[in-house]
């Protein structure tokens, strides 16, 4: 139900721990975190409050400068934690607020082609779509753009890479995403109150936009794939 995001230059999971707080108003049942540690993807997630989250990462830290986190409010798939966001595979790390609608023939369409889920969530789709892309050696900006296209039903995405510190992917069809601009470091959220702490000057998606975001800035591209300008505005949201 809510998305952070850090590209950073320090470590990433204090940050988007405070920043799934600040989401918390809009409700969870569960909620994780997946970060880059020396270019492969981590993660820790904990069924109910934040709180059982924190108490994970306090006995399993996580390192990383470059991260998502995820508050989930369950639609496919049981509030646990093995149904608890990020979701991917040793490739693609995927947090989603909304509904993939074509979650069952894509779900389907997958399992035929050899993938293979862990979870019952229509979100693993969307993980296990771009992994077989990554596999066929398309690079995570081709995979991301392709699988775009394959997906219905409302989304904010974000997504992480391995091998790819220094980028996060998202997009926004139905459900907001903004971009916050740091220095030397990027960050996404769900809204512009995830970010408060860290930065005032937003960017807001359009619908049907999608953005690679690395530490020095982020280059949108609308839902035909042409890239576009999308103006920093200052917000008046403090900490
Ligand atoms: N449909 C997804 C799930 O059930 C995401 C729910 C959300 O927006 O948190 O896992």
């Amino acid at each position: 139900c809510g998305i952070v995001g850090v590209v950073g230059k320090g470590p990433a999971a204090p940050l988007l721990l405070d920043g799934l707080s600040r989401l918390a108003y809009r409700g969870y049942d569960s909620a994780g975190i997946a970060t880059l540690v020396d270019g492969q993807i981590e993660r820790r997630r904990a069924e109910g409050k934040l709180h059982n989250l924190a108490t994970t990462l306090a006995s399993f830290p996580l390192d990383g400068t470059t991260g998502i986190s995820h508050t989930r409010w369950a639609t496919h798939g049981a509030p646990t934690e093995s149904n608890a966001h990020p979701h991917g595979t040793s490739r693609v790390a995927v947090v989603h607020n909304g509904i993939i609608e074509n979650h069952a023939a894509l779900r389907e369409e997958l399992e035929s082609q050899g993938q293979v889920f862990s979870t019952e969530t229509d979100t693993e789709t969307v993980a296990q779509l771009l992994d077989l892309y990554l596999a066929r050696g398309m690079s995570p900006v081709e995979a991301a753009a392709s699988a775009f296209q394959r997906l219905e039903g409302a989304y904010a995405l974000a997504l992480i890479f391995a091998g790819h510190p220094d980028l996060i992917i998202g997009a926004q069809r139905g459900a907001p995403l903004a971009i916050g601009y740091g220095e030397d470091e990027m960050y996404l959220g769900s809204d512009a109150l995830a970010l408060a702490p860290l930065t005032r000057r937003i960017a807001y998606l359009n619908d049907g936009d999608w953005v690679i975001v690395s530490r020095t800035g982020a280059t949108f591209h609308n839902a035909m794939n042409q890239a576009v300008e999308r103006e920093i505005k200052l917000t008046k949201l403090t900490g």
